[in-house]
């Protein structure tokens, strides 16, 4: 049977990309589902084929403790509100997949992987664009040596945010603006590419004054990362900008380009070298089954997942750093420890 996850929070990427994804699953089911409303999570729980039984308020979600047809409790609330579900999902010994970004700060984000490891169960963060093969093949061409010695890395990640009342734009809830929302992909993903962590960052933010939504988070943000060996980073964000994902790595012997390289699907990856360009093409997939199912797998071997906790709370680390970077006019170092094999 399949591993039952309970969704905590209907909004859109629940509704719109979690329920039909969980569908094709081949290890993942959508067993409860947890919301404000009571009718909306009814009416997605019978669609699914279950009962009302199976919709749970917030005010009940302890009493997901006596569901043994669940076993993962998938958290996909504002994120501030990730460390509190998270850490009573553990206590339930429920094992945990938890939207990015893991918290609010590398502190919160380090309370839920400390609560999980106390109450024993598993903690993925759902770094989705991991799992893609688009992402893989460009791993693979950095790591493998096809681009020689690497240089330069430059990603951009930005969405114009149009509603001044979403939550995404209070500080309290989202923890910070673009950055920890979309520019994220950017610092997870040059970390993912080259399996190095930065040394050192450097930072400045846009912060508009008299726009209603940028009055308690950044607009934009752009920053340069020092990788090990000389390797520097450029990354930009925006809740300002037309949307745009892309991703470059330049080595001595050739490049890649990603754009887009973070949507739900569609990404596309050129390779060039000397004797020219190429444009490799993979079979269809759905990210977010392709995600259910890894941790579904994990579940039921106790492997540690490919983007655990730890991997949320080092991104938090560094977003801290480019935070206080762009408060301080100054360079932040970084502490050495963090290679990303580390905590595996
Ligand atoms: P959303 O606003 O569409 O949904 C949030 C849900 O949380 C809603 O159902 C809302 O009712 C509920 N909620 C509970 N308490 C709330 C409160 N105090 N304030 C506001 N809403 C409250 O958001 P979303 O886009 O589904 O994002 C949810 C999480 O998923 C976030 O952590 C976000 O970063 C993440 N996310 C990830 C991806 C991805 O590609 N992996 C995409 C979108 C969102």
């Amino acid at each position: 049977t399949r591993v039952g996850f309970a969704l905590v929070g209907i909004g859109k990427l629940t509704a719109e990309e979690l329920i039909p994804a969980a569908r094709t699953s081949e290890h993942a089911r959508v067993a409860a589902l947890v919301s404000g409303e009571p009718d909306k999570a009814q009416g997605f729980a019978r669609a699914l084929g279950l009962t009302d039984g199976d919709a749970y308020t917030y005010e009940q979600f302890d009493e997901l403790a006596d569901r043994d047809d669940v076993q993962a409790v998938y958290i996909v609330l504002p994120n501030s509100l990730h460390r509190e579900y998270a850490t009573r999902a553990a206590r339930m010994g429920k094992h945990v997949l938890c939207e990015k970004p893991l918290g609010v700060n590398a502190e919160d984000a380090q309370a839920i992987v400390d609560a999980c490891r106390e109450a024993g169960v598993l903690l993925m963060t759902a770094y989705r664009c991991q799992y893609t093969p688009e992402h893989w093949a460009a791993r693979d061409a950095v790591q493998d040596g096809t681009l020689g010695d690497l240089r330069l890395l430059h990603s951009i990640h930005a969405q114009v945010e149009d509603d001044p009342e979403a939550w995404r734009l209070k500080r309290e809830l989202a923890g910070g603006g673009p950055l920890p929302d979309v520019g994220i992909y950017s610092l997870n993903t040059l970390r993912f590419l080259t399996g190095q962590e930065p040394e050192w960052v450097f930072a400045t933010q846009h912060q508009p004054d008299g726009d209603p939504r940028f009055q308690e988070v950044e607009a934009s943000m752009s920053a340069l990362l020092g990788f090990p060996g000389g390797v520097s980073a450029t990354i930009q964000t925006s809740y300002a900008a037309h949307d745009t994902g892309t991703l470059r790595v330049m080595g001595e012997q050739g490049s890649l380009n990603m754009d887009p390289a973070f949507p739900y699907d569609g990404l596309k990856l050129s390779l060039s070298d000397n004797d020219g360009t190429r444009q490799p093409s993979f079979p269809e997939y759905d990210q977010f089954t392709l995600e259910f199912d890894h941790f579904a797998r994990c579940i039921r071997s106790g492997d540690t997942p490919w983007t655990p906790g730890e991997e949320g709370v080092q991104d938090h680390v560094i977003m801290d750093a480019l935070y206080e970077s762009a408060r301080t006019g100054q360079v932040v170092r970084l502490p050495t420890h963090t290679k990303r094999d580390a905590f595996r």
